[in-house]
């Protein structure tokens, strides 16, 4: 079907109790491999690009490859702008087709924040583009962003935030960081409480790579709508093309390779859709 926007997947998520999976792809074999687990699982899904992938890829590229997939697909799928850097870039992504937009200005002041987050909104609504900003800063590293020690959601500036910015979904800080995580992360689940308590949008989790299930899903049950998942899809894609080439050397087709990675990165992405439980959650 066509591309959907992200709005209703995740108010049905959030009604329902469940997350949608998010899930950032880096060229076409990915993106197959995504759609092929959703399609599987009968889920609704978001596929998402960074700054620095739509650098390498291009908005059209990625917009026109994500919606002639789709096209094929049977479930919902919205095309997702992931850490949108700056107004321009948003601007830019829903006029090449993304139906999701987030604008990441966590790296700016309070004010700063809420005076971007509110006018990418203002770009967008009239568009019927939904949007995601951040609050609080996620750690590690995503693209070219690096964030500092301690800087979890502020429950009482989450609520303002929503308020003053019209977003259609928040991204908190909790304690997750981007990438791997070296040691056992320490999630603030209380915290998640707390601003679901104060903010009624749809929540999301960034840097859920390497989180055990049982942190998603009491996540998830705490308020997480759209669960973001990066990193381990990179390793997954990048380990089939290793062990074909481990076994066979000489291998010289990009298809044989691109199969080889298709097939990892769809059997991770299965098992993520259970653990956010957005499997058989298409709602007509
Ligand atoms: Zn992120």
């Amino acid at each position: 079907m066509a591309l959907v926007t992200s709005e209703k997947m995740l108010l049905d998520a959030r009604e329902g109790g469940y997350a949608v999976g998010a899930f950032n792809v880096e060229n076409m074999e990915m993106v197959k491999a995504v759609l092929a687990a959703a399609e599987e699982l009968h889920a609704p899904v978001m596929l998402q690009t960074t700054p620095s992938t739509v650098k390498y890829g291009s908005l059209e590229t990625f917009a026109a490859i994500v919606t002639a997939e789709a096209k094929k697909a049977s479930v919902p799928v919205a095309l997702h702008l992931d850490h949108g850097s700056s107004f321009d870039l948003a601007v830019r992504a829903i006029k090449e087709g993304y139906t999701s937009i987030m604008i990441d200005g966590s790296h700016e002041s309070f004010e700063a924040n809420i005076e971007v987050s509110k006018k990418v909104v203002e770009a967008a609504r009239p568009n019927g583009i939904p949007v995601e900003a951040e609050l609080g800063k996620v750690g590690g590293k995503e693209d070219d962003l690096e964030a500092e020690a301690d800087t979890n959601t502020d429950p009482l500036e989450a609520k303002e935030f929503v308020e003053r910015t019209g977003i259609t979904s928040l991204a908190v800080a909790i304690g997750t960081a981007h990438g791997f995580y070296s040691g056992t992360p320490v999630l603030d689940k209380e915290r998640l409480s707390e601003i679901r308590k104060v903010v009624s949008i749809p929540l999301v989790l960034h840097g859920a790579s390497g989180l055990s299930d049982e942190d998603v899903k009491d996540c998830v049950k705490r308020g997480i709508c759209k669960v973001n998942f990066a990193t381990e899809l990179r390793v997954a894609y990048t380990d089939g093309i290793k062990e074909v080439l481990k076994e066979k050397p000489d291998t010289f087709d990009p298809k044989t390779l691109g199969k080889a990675g298709m097939e990892k990165v769809k059997e991770l992405v299965k098992g993520r859709i259970l653990v956010c439980g957005s499997d058989n959650k298409v709602i007509k």
